[in-house]
């Protein structure tokens, strides 16, 4: 909602796939729809999920080499599938398609060159090269215990529901949680790590297995495939106030602009759009956004109609 009130409205109240109103089914597929750095750390993300418990838990190692294999067969069905625009075909469930991708670029009747798709080839062969470079890191995340990932938490808060799934999360030897977020790229304005990281770990603490925790022995972890890097956050109960204040905020926020969330009872006319081009540049609500301001509105252009170029991968190292 911080980005785009008319965004948060397409993706989480008008998106239904089951819908028979074409445009919610429209805001459904568009809500699918990815930029290709999405893509390229969701490929590697994906890969993670599949290794990494079962190698924890096992005690065993990864085949590094066979896993960028893999990623790089995979990347190259998924943009087929995307490229000939299946996500579109009725009767494609996203849940039953191992090879389900929808990118933006072929969605705005583009395609990406030999040169851009060889790029995406690349940074993915680094990244699993770095990930397999990164001995002391693996060394220090091995032999604990229950390694699980993307386990859901769910919590009320404010009398909403907030579910959150990190990306790993074990209990050290020592008895502490520790949780670990595969970053594979910024989203606009740099990491969010720090702030997703701290929200994890307001969820674990209020959990019965590590409700008498002191929080400053948590371990967060942000682990960068694409540079190599690992970056440790803290954790306290300033920050534990800090997420909920900020959940706070952004819970009578919505409430406020978007009342019961009932999508027929909104006026998207009366919606703010994004104040940063960098939001429209890659927003795949951009057409029927569009559509909801000449109809209802005096024209307000969308930010940035020419989607500005951005830098589409962090520099490898
Ligand atoms: S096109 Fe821009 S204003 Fe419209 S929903 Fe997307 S981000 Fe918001």
């Amino acid at each position: 909602m911080r980005k785009c009130q008319r965004q948060f409205y397409y993706r989480y109240l008008l998106a239904s796939h089951n819908a028979r109103d074409a445009r919610r089914h429209e805001a459904f597929i568009l809500k699918q729809v990815t930029n290709v750095e999405a893509w390229t750390g969701n490929l590697v993300h994906h890969c993670l999920d599949d290794l990494v418990v079962p190698a924890l838990t096992a005690r065993s190692s990864i085949d590094w080499l066979a896993a960028a294999e893999d990623t790089v067969k995979r990347m190259h069905r998924q943009y087929a599938f995307s490229r000939e625009r299946k996500y579109r075909l009725s009767g494609i469930a996203k849940g039953a398609e191992p090879d389900y991708c929808a990118l933006l670029v072929h969605e705005q009747g583009k395609d990406l060159s030999a040169h851009e798709l060889a790029k995406v080839e690349a940074t993915l062969r680094s990244a699993f090269s770095n990930l397999a470079g990164m001995t002391e890191f693996w060394q220090q995340i091995s032999g604990h215990q229950n390694y699980r990932s993307e386990q859901r938490i769910r919590l009320k808060f404010e009398g909403e529901s907030i579910e959150v799934k990190p990306d790993l999360m074990f209990t050290h030897s020592s008895h502490y949680p520790v949780i670990i977020d595969w970053k594979c790229f910024k989203s606009m304005g740099g990491s969010d790590a720090a702030a997703q990281l701290s929200l994890y770990a307001w969820a674990v603490v209020q959990t019965r297995e590590w409700e008498k925790l002191d929080y400053s022995k948590m371990e967060l972890l942000e682990v960068m495939p694409l540079s190599g890097e690992v970056k440790r956050h803290h954790f306290d109960e300033e920050q534990f106030i800090q997420v909920e204040d900020q959940l706070f905020e952004a819970v009578h926020g919505i409430r406020r602009v978007f009342g019961q969330g009932k999508h027929d009872e909104i006026d998207v006319s009366e919606l703010v759009y994004a104040n940063s081009p960098g939001s429209c540049a890659f927003c795949s609500f951009i057409e029927i956004c569009k559509g909801a301001s000449d109809a209802a509105t005096p024209i307000e252009p969308v930010r940035n109609p020419k989607r500005e170029q951005l830098q589409l991968f962090l520099p490898v190292s």
